[in-house]
């Protein structure tokens, strides 16, 4: 079967990631976690003291860009590519409260977005990839063969979030969650840069009441669909 690119948008912790590792597993393609980078640079923001009293200092960062190193590897014990920062392992670090309370700022910052985006777009410029983000269906790859759009009730969306925290054994609040999802997709959707938007030719799945496997049928389905038609 033809290799396709595959990019899946949505709403903060609606499960994008775990859907997108599984269907690339499945289908033998390259996965990307794109919020993981954005996740990486706010992470090298907060080590390096370039975010204090909430504050971030958008002029140092930006001048930093082209010292942050950001790969995905696989580690011999683990099942999915990890985030690596200038050759540090960071995929625990970025997943934090900490992280997710500033990343929306840094995902805002035009130059960020464009060094970014940059990457992206070379890691799946030979097709056989699946990206999950905001704008990797409007701005990444607008040719994409197959477009998702997911969401998901928030209630649903800060417990999941709230159990896969606790299983790592992190001590987290269910409502700090809650708020954060909410104000990220708030700063995510109304942001003037790449705003997450649902693209007309994407299939929009709401899975508040699907499970992982349904989900999962339901994708193949579709990439098998696109595949025979290109
Ligand atoms: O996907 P994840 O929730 O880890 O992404 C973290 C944040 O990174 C998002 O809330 C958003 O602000 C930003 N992001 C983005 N564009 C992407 C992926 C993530 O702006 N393609």
């Amino acid at each position: 079967m033809q290799k396709i690119t595959i990019a899946i948008d949505g709403h903060s912790s609606c499960g994008k990631s775990t859907l997108a590792k599984d269907l690339a597993r499945e289908l033998n393609y390259v996965y990307v976690d794109s919020g993981a980078m954005y996740r990486a640079v706010t992470y090298y923001a907060i080590q390096n003291g370039l975010i204090s009293n909430g504050d971030l200092d958008q002029i140092a960062l930006i001048n930093a860009l082209n010292d942050l190193n950001i790969t995905f590897q696989k580690s011999a014990d683990a099942v999915h590519p990890e985030v690596f920062l200038n050759g540090q392992n960071v995929e625990s670090k970025i997943r934090g409260l900490e992280v997710s309370n500033y990343v929306s700022t840094v995902a805002a910052i035009q130059e960020v977005r464009e060094f970014l985006v940059e990457q992206q777009r070379q890691m799946g410029e030979n097709g056989g990839v699946v990206m999950d983000g905001r704008d990797i269906g409007s701005v990444v790859f607008p040719n994409a063969e197959l477009k998702i759009f997911l969401t998901a009730d928030t209630d649903i969306r800060a417990e999941r979030r709230f159990k896969e925290l606790t299983g790592k054994g992190e001590d987290v609040d269910l409502q700090a969650i809650k708020e954060n999802l909410i104000k990220r997709d708030h700063l995510d959707t109304t942001r003037k840069e790449s705003p997450l938007k649902q693209t007309e030719d994407a299939v929009v799945i709401d899975n508040t009441h699907l499970s992982k496997a349904e989900q999962l049928l339901l994708l193949k389905q579709l990439v098998a669909d696109r595949s025979v038609t290109i």
